[in-house]
């Protein structure tokens, strides 16, 4: 079982207790771990009589809308001045499922200046502090495992099957359905814990995993026969996405899920790559199947970041260029590979 810092929980509990209004924030394309664990922690606080909110700074996947509440969360693009106002008098910031905020992207600014006590609960690499407290450890699984030990070690009685079922998704789907290394033995015995709640698997693993569009569906098809890239040598495969083909394929909000991880079940394939290309820059996602870094290939050369295993971030030359850059990259390096994992 992960052991939690319970120094510090109390440390938090303490300044949560004398508050009235809390927010709760997650990154900018909010996943299911960011949703999750947003959601599983605004259930807990609510049913603690405090007055709780939700903003991200722009749209959930549709695959995790069935959420219970779900519909309670703000989109700071849609209602700039009801979140700046709901950000400015929160008396606590729960940071989930990221690490600087930039992530926060058009929320940064509004929670940057806020003068609430800020609280992360993060699993990625070097957190940075623009928070009072931080809870931050790149050994667990997802942002809402993480959450799931903090809740338990604040009142484990408040608990209920909703938040169980909020918190067992977020660990579903950033740990691949329980495949993806990051699934520790922890993660088990919490998932494992969840389901004592009464929780139905079969039904949130089908909600969220199996809700795609023929759109995404037949995208997907296009982009395997299509689009796909091997470079056996480097041990890389990668795809690109064109606006136009977004378009053709009526692509919607969250369809690209899944799609970086499909090369890396090719043999021999270790590092995979996703570009699309959006209104005004290409956004990239990146895989790793083995010690190559590409949390660090992210933040040296594509102004983001993430995990040693999954990453992304973005450029603002054209598709081509930006694919250019990727494979001098990959064909003239090997000093992303790490020596040792962080421990
Ligand atoms: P995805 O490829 O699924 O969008 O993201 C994979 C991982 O990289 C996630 O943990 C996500 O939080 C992180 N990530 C994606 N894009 C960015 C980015 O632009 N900046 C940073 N710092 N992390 C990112
Ligand atoms: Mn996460």
């Amino acid at each position: 079982m992960y052991i939690i810092d319970k120094e510090k929980v109390a440390k938090a509990k303490k300044i949560i207790n004398s508050s009235k209004k809390i927010l709760i924030t997650g990154h900018t394309h909010p996943d299911g771990d960011a949703v999750g664990g947003s959601l599983a922690t605004y259930h807990f606080f609510k049913k603690l009589g405090f007055d709780v909110t939700i903003v991200m700074p722009d749209e959930i996947p549709s695959s995790v809308a069935w959420l219970p509440e779900a519909n309670a969360i703000l989109f700071n693009e849609e209602n700039e001045d009801r979140v700046g106002e709901l950000v400015s008098e929160a008396d606590v910031i729960f940071c989930i499922d990221f690490n600087e905020p930039k992530r926060l992207k058009s929320l940064k600014e509004v929670v940057l200046q806020s003068k609430a006590t800020k609280i992360m609960i993060d699993h990625h690499p070097q957190p940075s502090d623009f928070v009072d407290i931080t809870f931050s450890d790149t050994k667990i699984s997802s942002a809402s495992e993480y959450v799931y030990y903090f809740l338990k070690e604040f009142d484990n009685n408040i608990i209920d099957k909703t938040i169980a079922e909020c918190l067992f998704l977020g660990i579903v789907t950033d740990t691949g359905s329980f495949i993806y290394s990051s699934a520790t033995p922890p993660t088990f015995k919490a998932a494992s814990e969840l389901l004592s709640y009464g929780i139905d698997k079969q039904k949130i693993l089908s909600n969220t995993l199996d809700s795609y569009s023929e759109n995404r569906m037949r995208l997907m098809g296009y982009i395997l026969e299509n689009k796909m890239v091997v470079m056996q040598e480097q041990k890389t495969a990668y795809i690109s996405i064109t606006k136009e083909e977004f378009e053709r394929f009526g692509y919607e909000n969250g369809d690209h899920e899944g799609f970086v991880n499909i090369p890396l079940s090719i043999k021999g394939i270790e590092i995979s790559a996703l570009f699309m290309e959006m209104d005004e820059s290409i956004r990239v996602s990146f895989r790793a199947a083995g010690n190559f870094d590409v949390n660090l290939l992210a933040r040296n050369h594509f102004n983001g970041g993430g995990h040693q295993k999954a990453a992304g971030g973005k450029t603002y030359k054209n598709l081509s260029e930006t694919i250019a850059r990727f494979e001098r990259i990959i064909k003239s390096s090997h000093k992303y590979q790490v020596i040792k994992l962080s421990s």
